[in-house]
């Protein structure tokens, strides 16, 4: 079944808002094997509305269409819809009851303007809105499935899911079967080209890649007409192949962060951690201590912006400042070190860089960033020159020294060191 998303709003145009509601009903129709053959996004303009949904029900088995169905004068999709469809509007006198009682229940006269939202595509079911105005209406003409949903995202998802329910999921003839690899510690494209002569081989599963600031997420999608099994064998055939070429940057296969990860791993070791941040600002504690129950081995940290601090809090020598500066593996060390100790943990973890826009010189360019993890036994650094701008070189930072303690974490139960 193809599928067509039409989202409509003048203000998705021209304002600073974005469609969001294409992404969500995307997510869901996936999962049933459905995808999203193309996104439109249509000003509140009759003529241009009616042209696309007419176009997109000859191309397509199902288009689901977002917004213009409130009061108002600019909310004109039902009509646009009715007119790509040839069909009429009819009046349903039992819908201004049910909107007289949504407005009494608020202590309110409807006013005589939603009176417009009653009138429904000839034909149509009309879906019930459990927490607005707009209900939606679903239609199938000529082949095609066509809903209309209302805009505000909360009032979409519950609509959504109703028809879904009834009408999309069943008529899914696909099986289908996803995998995740999520990965930190290698770029995007060094990843693409370690395995794109493998996945690009494959038009079933699909193969999409997703990076956000420290982290890349391969998904696999496999379809099979025939069974859940097939789907299943397609997709991990493929993702056991990149899986060999990647394997040391995975961190997690499900829904898991990468704190998440590293406060569980620290968990079956018994292992506490501390760290000792300046460029991150505190961003590192953060994505510690937004995991539940990171208290059972978070200790603290310490946010060691200034050399005073460095020195005074962290112990990191005078010596070690002048000779190397405040950017450097030295520095790293002996912060990671230092906190280590002053928080009584098993490790210490620390970051020190150069964010941006400002500070750069020729020897420590924007975006040069020191990390290291300081443990018994084990005293780990890592360099990095990481581009973006000052919040993504910060999540890069936070995402690469996590990444520290989850090697070492590996390591430590590989060799039984415990
Ligand atoms: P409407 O149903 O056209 O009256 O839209 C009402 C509100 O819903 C808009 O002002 C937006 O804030 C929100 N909205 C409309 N379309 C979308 C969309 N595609 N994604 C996310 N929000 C939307
Ligand atoms: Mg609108």
């Amino acid at each position: 079944m193809r599928a067509i998303f039409i989202a409509v709003g003048s203000e998705l145009l021209d304002l600073d808002r974005v469609d969001t509601n294409s992404i969500y009903v995307a997510r869901r129709l996936r999962e049933k094997g459905i995808l999203m053959d193309m996104k439109v996004v249509v000003g509140d303009h009759m003529d241009n509305l009616s042209w696309i949904v007419k176009k997109a029900c000859q191309r397509a088995q199902l288009v689901i269409l977002s917004g213009g169905l409130g009061p108002t004068e600019d909310d004109i999709t039902r009509e646009a819809v009715a007119t790509a469809l040839k069909k009429e509007l009819v009046f349903r006198e039992e819908i201004v009851s049910e909107l007289q009682g949504i407005f009494k229940r608020r202590g309110m006269d409807m006013p005589e303007i939603n009176a417009r939202q009653a009138f429904v595509i000839e034909g149509a079911e009309v879906i019930p809105n459990p927490v607005g105005t707009a209900p939606g209406l679903y239609c199938e003409e000529g082949g095609c499935k066509v809903l209309l949903l209302p805009g505000p995202p909360n009032e979409l998802i519950p609509i959504f899911e109703a028809v879904f329910e009834k009408h999309l999921a069943p008529a899914s003839n696909y099986f289908i079967y996803s995998r995740t690899f999520k990965l930190t510690g290698i770029s995007e494209s060094e990843a693409d080209s370690r395995c794109a002569d493998i996945y690009r081989r494959y038009r079933n599963p699909v193969t999409t890649i997703l990076a956000s600031p420290g982290m890349i997420e391969f998904h696999f999608l496999g379809r099979s007409r025939n069974s859940d099994e097939e789907a299943r064998r397609l997709t991990d055939e493929l993702a056991e192949k990149v899986r060999e070429r990647l394997k040391d940057f995975i961190f997690a296969e499900k829904e898991i962060s990468l704190p998440e990860v590293v406060v569980e791993g620290l968990k079956a070791r018994g292992l506490s951690l501390a760290v000792a941040e300046s460029c991150t600002g505190g961003g590192l504690g953060n994505q510690v201590t937004s995991v539940p129950g990171s208290s059972e081995v978070f200790l603290g940290g310490v946010i060691a912006y200034a050399n005073s601090v460095k020195t005074g809090l962290l112990g990191v020598r005078e010596e070690t400042l002048k000779r190397h500066g405040a950017v450097s593996e030295a520095t790293a060390a002996e912060m990671a070190a230092g906190v280590r100790k002053l928080c009584g943990a098993a490790i210490g973890l620390s970051v020190t860089g150069i964010a941006g826009p400002g500070g750069d010189n020729p020897k420590k360019p924007l975006g040069l960033v020191y990390m290291h993890l300081s443990a018994e036994n084990c005293e780990q650094g890592m360099r990095q020159i990481f581009t973006g701008n000052r919040e993504v070189v910060k999540l890069r930072s936070e995402y690469y020294a996590l990444n520290l303690v989850r090697e070492y974490l590996n390591q430590y139960s590989a060799d039984g060191k415990k």
